[in-house]
C-alpha cells in the first residue's frame, strides 16, 4: 500500500523563532497522535533544516529541503549539495517546483540532474509537475505534464524510481487561492498513474505517492484527498500555521 503524505513547503518565510515554534507544534502533535499511513514532511528554508532534523528524531516527522544543487561539490558559491543535506539527516527534497522553473530557469535537463543527485545521496525527490493557465486553457495540460515526467524522471531505473514522490501542482493554483477541483485533480493524477503503469508497470505505479499542490487548505483537503489517486498534498501557504497544517494532516 502506498504511503499518504502531507508535506509543508514553507518557501522563503518565517524567522528563526517562528520556525522553531512551528516545528515544535507539529512535533508535539505527532507525539500525541497515532497516524494511520500518513507521512508528515516539513520543508523549511535551508537555514532551518538543522532545527527540523534535530526535532525530527524519534518521532514521525520527516524533513525535506526545498532545493539542492545539481553539482556534486566545488566552486558553486551559495549552493547546497545533496551530500550536505544527507549528512544533516534530510530525507526529501522538492525538485522542479514551478517557482524554481520560473525564477531560476531550471529546465528539464537540470531537474533530471538534481533528481539523480538526490537519489545518489539517499534523498527522495518530491518531483513537481504542472501546467500554467494558458496551457490548461489550450487543452495542453496532459501533454505538458507528460513531457515534464518523461524529460526529468523517466530515465530512472525502477529501483530508483521507487524512491520518488510526485507532486502535481497546477501553476495557476499555486498561491492564488484558486484550487483545482477534486475532479480536475483526480483526472490528472489518474493520467500520471497511467503513465507510470506504461513506463514501470502496475506494481510500481500503485506504490507511487502522487500529491496534489495548489491552494490546498484545511477546508478543501478532505475532498481532494478522498480521490483514489490523490495521496496527500504539498502545502504552501497553509503549512505556515500549525493549526491549519495539523488540520490538513487530520483530513485523512
Ligand atoms: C506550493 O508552493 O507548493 C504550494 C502548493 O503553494 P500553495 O499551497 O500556497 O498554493
Amino acid at each position: 500500500m502506498r504511503t499518504n503524505i502531507v508535506a509543508g513547503n514553507w518557501k522563503m518565510n518565517l524567522n528563526f523563532e517562528e520556525a522553531d515554534e512551528l516545528i515544535n507544534n507539529i512535533v508535539e502533535f505527532l507525539e500525541n497522535e497515532t497516524l494511520e499511513n500518513v507521512g508528515v514532511i516539513v520543508c523549511p528554508p535551508a537555514v532551518y533544516l538543522e532545527l527540523a532534523t534535530d526535532q525530527a528524531q524519534d518521532n514521525d516527522l520527516f524533513v525535506g529541503a526545498q532545493n539542492m544543487s545539481n553539482h556534486e561539490s566545488g566552486a558553486y558559491t551559495g549552493e547546497i549539495s545533496g551530500r550536505m543535506l544527507a549528512s544533516m539527516g534530510v530525507n526529501y527534497c522538492i525538485i522542479g517546483h514551478s517557482e524554481r522553473r520560473k525564477y531560476f530557469n531550471e529546465n528539464h535537463e537540470m531537474l533530471a540532474e538534481k533528481v539523480n543527485m538526490a537519489l545518489k545521496n539517499d534523498i527522495s525527490p518530491i518531483f513537481c509537475c504542472g501546467e500554467v493557465l494558458p496551457e490548461r486553457e489550450a487543452g495542453k495540460h496532459f501533454e505538458v505534464v507528460k513531457k515534464q515526467l518523461e524529460e526529468s524522471l523517466f530515465h530512472l531505473q525502477p529501483g530508483d524510481f521507487s524512491n520518488v514522490v510526485i507532486a502535481y501542482e497546477p501553476v495557476w493554483a499555486i498561491g492564488t487561492g484558486v484550487t483545482a477541483t477534486p475532479e480536475q485533480a483526480q483526472e490528472m493524477h489518474a493520467f500520471i498513474r497511467k503513465l507510470l503503469v506504461d513506463k514501470y508497470g502496475h506494481d510500481l505505479a500503485d506504490e507511487t505517492t502522487i500529491l496534489y499542490g495548489g491552494s490546498c487548505n484545511a477546508k478543501n483537503a478532505k475532498e481532494l484527498f478522498a480521490n483514489p489517486d490523490v495521496d496527500g498534498g504539498l502545502i504552501g501557504g497553509a503549512s505556515l500555521k500549525s493549526d491549519e497544517f495539523i488540520s490538513i494532516i487530520q483530513s485523512f
